[in-house]
Formats: structure tokens, sequence, C-alpha cells
């Protein structure tokens, strides 16, 4: 076996685990391959261990490493990370999902490219919900105005939410944060129930099996998988 796909059972074991201590099926849970800065051959092993799902936070790195791989595997792979202006238009034809919509603007430029689109581009609204991350909508109300917005283009279907929790060893604030992000979607579904919003995206490394407890329906694993990341 490789690295990796011990780590991948070492990762399923954990998640069964948690689903289990929460009432969950472990169908209810998916898992993401974190693969920024890791190298194809990483991804390669991931995906021979069975891993069918990868997030990438850069379009241009993503763009070398899958477009290629894309093409003779079948893989799914979302943005995870705040997307630039100026690379959205390569971004919308590589990702099968933007996971880290945290603009309004964004909504504007995705939804223009992907007008003429035959099934719609899914996207989730990032949801800011810890003092030490940058990215994403402030709060409620935004979220509220974003997916109005969404409303507005056909080509994109509103799935959900994401989140970073806080970098830090207090689990009651990062539960803390993920519950945030779940009242935050309980708002969003009865306010706009045309969107499904089936899907939290929340739970790294480091905090995937509190996440899980919360109700995350995707989790997001580099680390833990692929290593260290040197950069
Ligand atoms: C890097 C990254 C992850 C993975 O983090 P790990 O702690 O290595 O599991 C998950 N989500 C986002 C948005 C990231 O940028």
């Amino acid at each position: 076996m490789t690295t990796i796909a011990i780590a991948m059972e070492r990762i399923e074991e954990r998640i069964q685990k948690a689903c289990a201590h929460s009432g969950r099926e472990r169908s209810s849970v998916r898992l993401m391959g974190v693969s920024k800065f890791h190298s194809l051959s990483k991804i390669e092993a991931a995906w021979h261990a069975g891993l069918r799902l990868f997030g990438e936070n850069r379009v241009q790195e993503a763009a070398e490493k899958f477009s290629v791989f894309k093409r003779q595997r079948e893989a799914e792979l979302h943005l995870i990370g705040s997307l630039q202006r100026n690379k959205v238009k390569a971004a919308v034809s590589l990702f099968d999902a933007i996971d880290s919509v945290n603009r309004v603007v964004l909504i504007d430029e995705l939804g223009a490219l992907t007008t003429d689109r035959e099934t719609a581009l899914p996207i989730l609204l990032e949801l800011h919900t810890a003092e030490d991350t940058k990215s994403g909508f402030p709060n409620l109300d935004s979220l509220y105005h974003a997916a109005e917005r969404v409303y507005a283009f056909p080509g994109l279907r509103l799935d959900g939410l994401m989140t970073i929790a806080p970098f830090t060893r207090d689990e009651h604030l990062i539960r803390a944060s993920f519950r945030t992000l779940s009242v935050a979607r309980d708002n969003l579904a009865a306010r706009f129930p045309d969107y499904a919003w089936s899907c939290l995206s929340m739970g790294m490394s480091n905090d995937f099996e509190i996440a899980i407890e919360e109700g995350a329906t995707l989790i997001r694993i580099g680390t833990a998988l692929f290593g260290e990341r040197y950069t």
C-alpha cells in the first residue's frame, strides 16, 4: 500500500467513527482531498486509493496538475481558494464547482460566463466565521444579498455554504464557527427554498470530526492525507 492509501484508510476510519458518534450515515459526508502544493504523483496515488473529489486553491496550479489528469481519470475538482477576477474564465472551464464564492462581483462574473451552459455550475458561498481568517461574506445579511444575486443567473446553482474554522486548539471556538455556518444554512434554506442548501463544506485535517458532529457534508482534508505542505 502507498503512504497515501494508508492515510486514506486512517481518515476513513475516523470519518466512520465521527459519523457513528453523531448518528449519521457515512454516505452523508464526502471526503475532498486538498492537493494544493502536492505533486501529481500524490494525486494519482490518492485516486488509485479511491479518492474522486479534489480541491485546489489556485487556478494556475490546478490547471497545471489537473487539465490532463481530468481528461484521463474520472475525478471532480473544486476551487476552494479566493478567485481573482482575471482568472474567472479559466476557473469556469477547469473546475466542476466553485466552493469559495466570497463576494457579489464574483457571482456577477461567474453568472455572466455560464449563461449558455447545459448544466448549471454548482457554487458555495463562503462565510467568514473566524477572527483569524480573512475570506468570506461577513454575516447573514450579506449572504442573503448574495443568494438573491445568484437567482439572476440560471447558469449558477447554489448548493450551500463553506467556512474555515479558526486555527486554534480551543474546541469551543471551532465548534462555534461550524454552528454559525449550520445556522446560516438553515436561515438561508427557509428564505430561499428554491435551492437545495444540501452542502455544508467545513472541517479540515485538525477539526473534521467536530465538523461532522456539527453537520458537515463535505470535509476538506489536505495534510492528513497528503502530508505536510512545503511551500
Ligand atoms: C489548505 C486548505 C484545506 C486543507 O487543510 P489541511 O489542514 O491541510 O487539511 C482545507 N480547506 C481550505 C480552504 C484550504 O485552503
